[in-house]
């Protein structure tokens, strides 16, 4: 959960923009709402619209796609890059050298991927990065989002 992840006020942040881009919508009625309470059935129990994507309750699922269409997630080729520069020496296999981590990859597949694993838990711990709907992202990109469009409607 985003809650215990990212710091209180960037996910303070993160609702209030996820309910500006996102509309109040009536499921029994079908329709927007426009006000707090369905001007139909008056019930003030809305789902979240967000326009070209889907209607759900909650906003959790809301942040979660703004999140993805707006940040970049951090694929394995950024920590492997990470490790490599940890490493410095190349290993030399008869006429073939290899860096460091691409001989890993290749001798010992489950090594390799236990190391990019604790790399980017150890990022986690370290409150840089945030997993959001199974993809990690960088926490200062999220931040950098929440600004930009909390100074837009400012
Ligand atoms: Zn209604």
């Amino acid at each position: 959960m985003l809650t215990e992840t990212l710091d209180q006020k960037t996910y303070e942040n993160l609702v209030t923009v996820a309910y500006r881009k996102s509309k109040p919508f009536c499921y029994s009625c079908c329709k927007e709402v426009k006000e707090k309470n369905c001007s139909s059935c008056s019930s003030d129990d809305n789902m979240r619209l967000l326009d070209g994507v889907g209607v759900e309750y909650g906003i959790e699922w809301v942040i979660e796609h703004l999140v993805s269409e707006n940040c970049a997630p951090i694929d394995d080729e950024y920590a492997k890059e990470s490790l490599t520069s940890c490493y410095e020496e190349t290993v030399k296999i008869g006429w073939i050298e290899y860096d460091m981590m691409s001989a890993i990859e290749i001798l010992d597949p489950i090594s390799y991927r236990i190391a990019l694993d604790e790399y980017m838990d150890s990022l986690r711990a370290d409150g840089e990065i945030v997993e959001v709907d199974g993809d990690d992202y960088w926490v200062s990109d999220i931040e950098r989002f929440v600004e930009l469009n909390l100074e837009e409607a400012a």
